[in-house]
């Protein structure tokens, strides 16, 4: 077990939206970024890691939960449209974010994810341009740091704002984007709480 982290001023309630040297195929992954340095950084009260499924599977799943349930975190994976979802469901997983991109194929998908009745996190809808009408209220929306910000996203998330549920995420490729400052810059001017998970 790596050392539990020390606790700081600035830690977040939760962060559920992480990548690590797991998600391979993300040329935006630093060689750094392990599951045991997030640990250490305990940035979050709850945090999760989500790496890329479509990077998890043929053999690569079990030794990823592992080292995430053994540093004390929680198990996501981040799933890429109707593709992978099907085949995502039958993971033992303790949440998804999905990327639900603006087609059928994908909103039918996500139901796939939702009949495991494990929560499902819509991954930064305003940079795929979700249509909410699309999604049940069982779905939580992300408000994500890495991408909330290069929309108008007061357009984008003022209509829905008692629609859903909001989760805030880093989207973190590298240590240095274990934060949520613009996320929560939105989500403060937006009147939104966020909801816990865990
Ligand atoms: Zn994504
Ligand atoms: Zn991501």
């Amino acid at each position: 077990m790596p050392e539990a982290p020390i606790s700081t001023s600035v830690q977040m309630v939760q962060d559920l939206h992480i990548h690590t040297t797991y998600s391979a195929s993300d040329t935006s992954v630093v060689p750094e970024m392990t599951i045991a340095l997030v640990a250490a950084v305990g940035h979050a009260k709850v945090v999760g890691i989500s790496d890329h499924f479509e990077n998890l599977v043929d053999g690569v799943f079990d030794a990823y939960a592992w080292e995430v349930r053994n540093a004390g975190l929680k198990l996501g994976v981040e799933v890429d449209g109707h593709a992978w979802a099907a085949e995502a469901a039958d993971y033992p997983v303790d949440y998804y974010l999905y990327h639900c991109r603006d087609r059928r194929a994908d909103y039918r998908g996500l139901e796939a994810l939702l009949a495991t009745r494990r929560p499902v996190i819509i991954a930064h809808p305003n940079a795929f341009g979700t249509d909410w009408r699309q999604l049940p209220p069982a779905c939580h929306m992300e408000i994500n740091n890495r991408y909330v910000w290069r929309s108008d996203w007061w357009a984008y998330y003022a209509p829905i704002r008692d629609r859903f549920p909001f989760v805030l995420g880093s989207d973190a490729h590298q240590p240095n984007w274990l934060g949520q400052s613009v996320a929560r810059h939105v989500a403060t001017r937006l009147g939104i709480e966020e909801r816990v998970l865990f």
